[in-house]
């Protein structure tokens, strides 16, 4: 049985005391025998002091991103190892908002994929339409073509721990999440194409739904049975909010 998990992806957001408000309400509404997994992702520069803090806390730490490169002279750039060396253990790669802001493409997400594998960090793919490719019917093929690129160049096994996160674009941030039916289809659709390369993998992948989850809309959304959980935006800098989705999960399991 996949464990289900619960990333709260803070985008640019937070400071010292907010994220100290944040963390402290969490730790005490969180219940450690959930059978989840629990990630924050907050800005690099609080990375360190929140991994430090977390460190026998049940909630894991990730970066929003990473540089492909191992180092070097990259200004303004972090690599994947120094994520690990100050205690992270995710990270996201592919995000929409770093692949329409910052022009990241398939190719480069690939490599970012491959330098978190490389530093020993679980990656989170994210991959998902926009509306305009939606109602052209280019769903399948769009979130094809972005798992394929990291699928060509990585290969299948790091999906046995490397996790997916489907964000239908239209669903971030919008208030409008995908229906429960709608998100189980491109589940599935994810699912099976690894498993076209391998079933006992495919079984094994993580795919979490993210856009717009909320304690609200949580429960239908992790009922499905390829939805393995949730990457949430605005919902994860609320405790009591982030605490609901994660009871949500909980009973998912
Ligand atoms: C996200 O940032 O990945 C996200 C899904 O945001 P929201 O939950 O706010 O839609």
């Amino acid at each position: 049985m996949r464990r289900p998990m619960v990333a709260g992806n803070w985008k640019m957001h937070g400071s010292e005391a907010a994220n100290t408000a944040l963390l402290t309400e969490l730790d005490l509404r969180l219940r450690v025998e959930w059978p989840i997994d629990v990630a924050v992702f907050p800005p690099f520069v609080y990375l360190a002091d929140i991994a430090r803090r977390l460190r026998d806390s049940t909630i894991e730490v990730g970066a929003q991103n990473v540089c492909a490169e191992a180092g070097g002279a990259f200004t303004g750039e972090v690599a994947a190892a120094m994520l690990k060396d100050v205690g992270c253990a995710l990270v996201i790669v592919g995000h929409s908002e770093r692949r329409r802001w910052y022009h990241e493409d398939d190719a480069l997400v690939a490599r970012k994929f491959a330098a978190a594998l490389g530093a020993g960090l679980t990656p989170v793919l994210c991959i998902g339409e926009t509306l305009e490719e939606r109602e052209a019917d280019k769903t399948e093929a769009v979130v094809a073509r972005q798992l394929d690129a990291v699928l060509a160049t990585n290969g299948t096994a790091p999906f046995a721990h490397a996790i997916v996160a489907y964000e239908p674009v239209w669903a971030i941030g919008t208030g409008r999440n995908a229906s429960p039916a709608q998100a189980q289809a491109v589940h599935a659709f994810v699912r099976r194409r690894i498993a076209e390369q391998n079933a006992n993998i495919a079984g094994q992948t993580r795919i979490l739904y993210g856009g717009s989850v909320k304690a609200a809309n949580a429960a239908e959304l992790f009922a499905m049975p390829d939805i393995d959980g949730g990457l949430v935006g605005g919902a994860s800098l609320g405790a009591e909010e982030f605490n609901e989705i994660c009871a949500a999960a909980a009973v998912r399991h």
